[in-house]
């Protein structure tokens, strides 16, 4: 969410004058979140390694500080911001532009796709940002076309798909051509082992940003019952009669048990959705969109949801079957912070499950409730 700030203002940066211009004529009031934390850190010279969801600012996180840098008086390549695509790349150069129209700042961007003898005569000229994908910006350098002797900011854009093994080598081999002394400043949603490789092999101490929410079981009550695995979907029967579902997802332990239990809640005369691992992809994905959309009420599955749910509409998460550790539980369970609005989660719990629901319940440091007769409705 770009509008939930610390309260800091653009002011606060001591940006240059016609830097500033540029962010209020974009229409950007205030700083978003990732932009307070990358913002002064980066134009101190750090490296950054920043993590925060899509739709979050990003982009403008790592220009504004860019351009900050940038010494128009200096004809010279100062930034080179990659990125993996073309479409990105066209994208990211307008925001420089925009961000920086008042500055005098030379910004040019550079794709496969074009003839590199336009990009030639292009370099000829002065760029002080080079925003571009990995294998033109490499065939330019090595060329000598492009210099980046004076380079001083190398920044990475979507760090999770930029560092693919058919990239990372590549982007290794730009990495060369910078001055040893070369700021690295680097975004990503995700945060695969490449990018922690790539990091600990390149990076100069980064300042990590993280700001992907932490699941939270605030607002979530907890049930148990025990039961005998016989009784599973009696009992599961007995829940769907007694509360109120607005949506629910309920939770198999294996991708078997998720098209049998599927199975038998259509055959109580429950509509319900599925979806496991052995389903493509592309399937699930299909599942997940229709279920968010509220085409059906249930959704039985297995753990492949990635982090928690955010469906506002789920006010009920059952586990079928309880699962083995805690962490399981927190993404079956928890919300994100943002979307932290009430919910019930029911454990169906047989004898064998006893010990793992003390644990779990000791190591998240949250109470799972004996499952009342009559469940509050204000608590879902
Ligand atoms: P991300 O790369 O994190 O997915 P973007 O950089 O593409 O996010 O920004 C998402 C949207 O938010 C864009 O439309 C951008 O113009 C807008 N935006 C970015 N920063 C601000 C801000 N400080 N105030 C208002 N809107 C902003
Ligand atoms: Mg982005």
């Amino acid at each position: 969410d770009v509008t939930a700030t610390k309260g800091n203002e653009f002011e606060d940066y001591y940006l240059k004058r016609e830097l500033l211009m540029g962010i209020f004529e974009a229409g950007f009031e205030r700083p978003s979140p990732i932009q307070e934390e990358s913002i002064p850190i980066a134009v101190a010279g750090r490296d950054i390694l920043a993590r925060a969801k899509n739709g979050t600012g990003k982009t403008a996180a790592f220009v504004i500080p860019a351009l900050e840098k940038v010494n128009t008086a200096v004809s010279k390549i100062q930034c080179l911001i990659l990125v993996p695509t073309r479409e990105l790349a066209l994208q990211t150069s307008q925001v420089c532009k925009n961000l920086g129209k008042h500055m005098g700042v030379h910004v040019m961007v550079t794709t496969g796709g074009t003839t590199l003898k336009d990009d030639i005569i292009r370099l000829s000229e002065t760029v002080h940002i080079l925003v571009g994908t990995p294998g033109r910006v490499l065939d330019l350098a090595g060329k000598g076309v492009a210099d980046f002797s004076q380079a001083e900011t190398f920044i990475m854009d979507e760090a999770d798909k930029l560092l693919s093994p058919e990239f990372t080598p590549v982007i290794e081999q730009l990495l060369s051509f910078f001055p040893p002394a070369r700021q690295i400043l680097l975004y990503s949603a995700t945060f695969p082992l490449v990018v922690k490789s790539f990091k600990d092999k390149h990076m100069n101490k980064p300042y990590e940003i993280n700001l992907m929410e932490e699941l939270t079981l605030r607002g979530v009550t907890q049930y148990y019952a025990f039961v005998e695995e016989r009784q599973k979907v009696h009992c599961l029967n007995t829940l769907f009669s007694k509360l109120q579902i607005n949506q629910s997802i309920i939770f198999c332990n294996s991708t078997n048990r998720v098209e049998l239990l599927a199975k038998k809640i259509t055959d109580l005369g429950y509509s319900c959705f599925y979806s496991h691992a052995r389903m493509l992809q592309s399937h699930r994905n299909r599942v997940f969109h229709d279920f968010r959309n509220g085409a059906c009420r249930n959704l039985v599955c297995s753990d492949l949801l990635t982090r928690g749910i955010d469906i506002q509409a789920v006010n009920v998460v059952i586990n079928f079957d309880f699962p083995k550790n805690a962490e399981t539980y927190l993404h079956r369970i928890g919300r994100s912070g943002r979307f932290g609005h009430l919910g019930l989660a029911i454990n169906l719990i047989t004898y064998e499950d006893r010990f793992n629901l003390y644990k779990i319940e000791q190591e998240l440091g949250t109470e799972i409730q004996p499952i009342p007769p009559v469940i509050d409705k204000r608590l879902y």
